[in-house]
């Protein structure tokens, strides 16, 4: 028995039995009808409490409120560090503090979601799974069905980063590089995928996906139940969506009396959701989950270069929520960004992950957050996979010869 109740539909409100359905609502075209997964909090008060009684170790300590029977597929996922963060916080004039995703195994937060979505890949008798991806769930995904002895197929964007396309089939996966962009590679998936049978992962129409990502917001309510701010990059918006379910309901569990504001970042070359909340006003206008947008992506933050991005809803209606904003970034604000974090703090960030501390720096300026705010932010992914990107934030390396010849006189 998992603690699920129903599935609710976000654009229709038709529950479903979990038995009944497996992707998006019935009732509308393609994937427009996503589903959200209810629980049955009642159910699971006394094992919760009992697991938050204990150490986090990894994500598994809260799976009492997780929608898989037993037997996860364990590679590490989640119980990541909150650092304090002071020198970052002074240049930014906040209190600040650093989630630190990047230790994630396979290099990102979206091992929460594979963690979830392979187990029950793995309980429910499949092969075979698959997702699009613009690099990190395709790792992620691929990291866990190796784990788990499922097949795994990935369809990426042809150009992504050097290594996003190689530590998945590291792990064994078949890497499909769809000449065109993640849209393109997410709609080949989804048909693809429904045609063969294989089990898809894909962001927002497997309502699976995102519950993972339930536990960052978990952990954040109990490493900072004091924070006024968490700031987190979107992309598809699943993250921040994902975040924000999770501190909702440790509110409503009463593990933490007040909620965070959340800060959605974008990169300037993306901004779909940034628009649909600060331009065309909130979360309750927005109706379908995948409006089109013809300003295809553009930036060099790849994981949130997504010019459809599948939860914009959700992520507006947890922005809305939350009393939070969205603000957008520029690439040379997200290559200051990343230099900044790992200057300041130790902390090497991919691009997209860099867009939440220009983000910080974006709201200061604008005057949404205040000076000295308690303010979190998330570090979704590792820098290391993408080392050229990053060669654009930092120095040049010193040439020197053998006998120290070149050596500069001020080192
Ligand atoms: C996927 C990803 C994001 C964006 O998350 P969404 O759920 O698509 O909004 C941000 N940073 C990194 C490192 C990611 O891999
Ligand atoms: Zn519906």
């Amino acid at each position: 028995m998992t603690p699920v109740e129903a599935l609710a539909c976000e654009r229709c409100g038709r529950r479903y039995a979990p038995g009944d359905v497996e992707y998006t609502c019935p009732a509308h075209d393609g994937v427009a009808g996503i589903l959200d997964v209810r629980y049955d909090y009642d159910a699971v008060r006394d094992r919760l409490s009992a697991a938050l009684d204990g150490p986090t170790d990894d994500l598994w300590t809260y799976e009492p409120l997780l929608p898989v029977d037993g037997d996860p597929v364990r590679l590490g996922a989640g119980g990541t560090d909150l650092l304090d963060a002071p020198a970052l916080g002074d240049a930014l004039g906040v209190e600040a503090r650093v989630k630190n995703e990047t230790t994630n195994p396979t290099g990102s937060n979206k091992d929460r979601g594979s963690a979830v979505v392979v187990s029950r890949a793995r309980q429910q008798g499949h092969d075979v799974v698959a997702c699009a991806s613009t690099g990190n769930a395709a790792a992620s995904l691929a990291g866990y069905a190796a784990r788990a002895d499922l097949a795994c197929r990935i369809f990426v964007p042809a150009d992504l980063p050097e290594a996003k396309a190689v530590q998945p089939r590291l792990y064994g996966a078949t890497v499909l590089g769809v000449d065109g962009n993640y849209a393109d590679a997410y709609e080949l998936c989804r048909s693809v995928s429904a045609e063969r049978g294989w089990y898809n992962r894909n962001a927002a129409m497997n309502p699976y996906a995102v519950e993972g990502k339930r536990t960052l917001g978990f952990e954040l309510a109990e490493q900072a139940p004091d924070a006024d701010w968490v700031v987190m990059p979107m992309g598809n918006g699943c993250s921040l969506a994902g975040a924000w379910k999770g501190l909702s309901e440790f509110e409503r569990l009463g593990v933490i009396d007040d909620t965070p504001r959340m800060l959605g970042v974008q990169a300037a070359g993306a901004t779909a959701i940034y628009d649909r909340f600060v331009t065309e006003g909130g979360g309750d206008s927005v109706e379908g989950e995948a409006a089109v947008r013809p300003d295809s992506g553009d930036t060099t933050a790849d994981s949130i270069d997504v010019s459809v991005p599948h939860n914009a809803g959700k992520a507006c209606r947890a922005l809305e929520a939350s009393g939070g904003d969205a603000v957008v970034v520029s690439d040379e604000e997200i290559r200051a960004g990343q230099r900044l974090l790992g200057e300041s703090e130790g902390v090497f960030a991919e691009p997209a992950s860099a867009a939440a501390v220009a983000g910080v720096r974006a709201a200061r300026e604008r005057g949404t957050i205040d000076s000295g705010e308690r303010v979190v932010v998330v570090a979704t992914g590792t820098g290391l996979k993408d080392t050229a990107s990053a060669r654009d934030a930092v120095d040049d390396v010193v040439a020197v010869d053998a006998a120290g010849d070149g050596l500069p006189d001020d080192l």
